[in-house]
């Protein structure tokens, strides 16, 4: 009992720790604590998918959006050795939206933006494990021959050996900051171009930065795109929204062994509805987020969210519902609230939510 409250209040501090950049000194010291004891207690997944997305790798003049290749070959072998199933996107997109049954512990490998290390470093590595994974193009990089990124002829051999090839705008642009005409055009143009280069029509889009409102959620929707997926944190599952899907972002601070295991074994946290169903803060600033959880939430008693930049969200709290009392509005740029309750095995179902705030 000890050691459960314990373990709940260690891991509590780092779950609080994940939302909070420029941390990684005392996050690494508390998972080290955690795992140490090995009291993460491995249990399967089978209603959703955990969703990882890199950048680039074993490029350290980025260590915001890269992890070394140390990190990537941690990554695989932990994958590899403990029984989880990395399926292809389509797969886990397909089952969740028409109701079946996931593979045990499935996990989705994604990269955005087309670097070049994605064919010279993590390309060979994931073949090599057998690991599927899909890459949302940023075209406008590789039309230019940039030599950072990758070029048409590396994305079409990795496309002609199983690699998925999905959407992810031209110009890399703050959509909500843009015009409605120029937001369709990234999409169009991106899509045309990798129609033209590769032959593939994409179905699944990424947004930059992960930023959208409800306008661009609707535009892409209307070029028969069947999801569209975020850059926050959080276990894919039949109630997420399915044009704002989650995936958990790695980089070399949140790219350890100890945090991947933390993500690797996260559960679905289901919810019925969330208000305001939005992701785009307009007028009311902070928003008043409530949320109706789902049936398999009985007991909401360990709920507790985080909020990026402010830290312990303070909670009304009913049988099957919660709503966040905020009393500072929401900066400009990305807000994150991280919502987590602990499983008696000392993993978490995860709820995250991103908020893009242009005043
Ligand atoms: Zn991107």
């Amino acid at each position: 009992m000890f050691i459960n409250n314990l373990l709940n209040k260690k891991t509590r501090i780092l779950l609080f720790l994940f939302t909070i950049l420029n941390s990684s000194l005392s996050y690494a010291e508390e998972a080290n604590q955690i795992i140490d004891k090995g009291e993460i207690v491995i249990q399967e997944i089978q209603d959703g998918a955990v969703i990882l997305l890199f950048h680039s790798f074993g490029d350290d003049n980025q260590p915001d959006i890269n992890i070394s290749t140390e990190q990537l070959d941690n990554l695989i072998n932990y994958i590899k050795n403990n029984n989880f199933n990395v399926i292809p996107l389509a797969q886990a997109v397909e089952i969740i939206q028409n109701g079946g049954k996931l593979p045990n512990k499935s996990v989705v490998i994604t990269i955005d933006d087309a670097f070049k290390s994605v064919y010279t470093v993590a390309y060979p590595k994931f073949k090599q494990a057998g690991f599927p994974f899909t890459l949302f193009v940023l075209s406008g990089k590789v039309n230019d021959n940039n030599s950072a990124y990758l070029n048409w002829n590396e994305i079409i051999e990795m496309a002609s050996n199983g690699v998925d090839i999905q959407a992810h705008t031209v110009n890399h642009s703050h959509m909500t900051k843009k015009e409605i005409k120029e937001n369709h055009n990234e999409i169009d143009s991106n899509i045309n171009d990798i129609i033209k280069n590769t032959n593939i029509k994409p179905i699944y889009f990424a947004y930059p930065y992960g930023e959208a409102n409800q306008e661009i959620i609707e535009m892409v929707k209307s070029k028969n795109i069947v999801a569209g997926f975020s850059q926050h944190s959080g276990v894919y599952n039949n109630t997420s929204d399915q044009y704002y899907i989650p995936r958990f972002p790695i980089n070399e601070k949140w790219g350890t062994l100890e945090r991947l295991k933390l993500i690797l074994n996260t559960k679905p946290f289901k919810i019925k509805s969330i208000t305001p169903n939005t992701p785009y803060i307009k007028d009311n600033n902070p928003p008043n987020i409530s949320v109706v959880v789902d049936d398999s939430i009985d007991d909401m008693s360990q709920l507790n969210c985080f909020r990026s930049d402010t830290g312990k969200v303070s909670l009304e709290k009913s049988d099957k519902s919660f709503q966040m009392v905020f009393t500072t509005p929401f900066k400009t740029g990305r807000t994150r609230i991280n919502c987590t309750i602990p499983n008696k095995d000392g993993t978490y179902k995860w709820l995250g939510l991103m908020f893009t705030n242009d005043k």
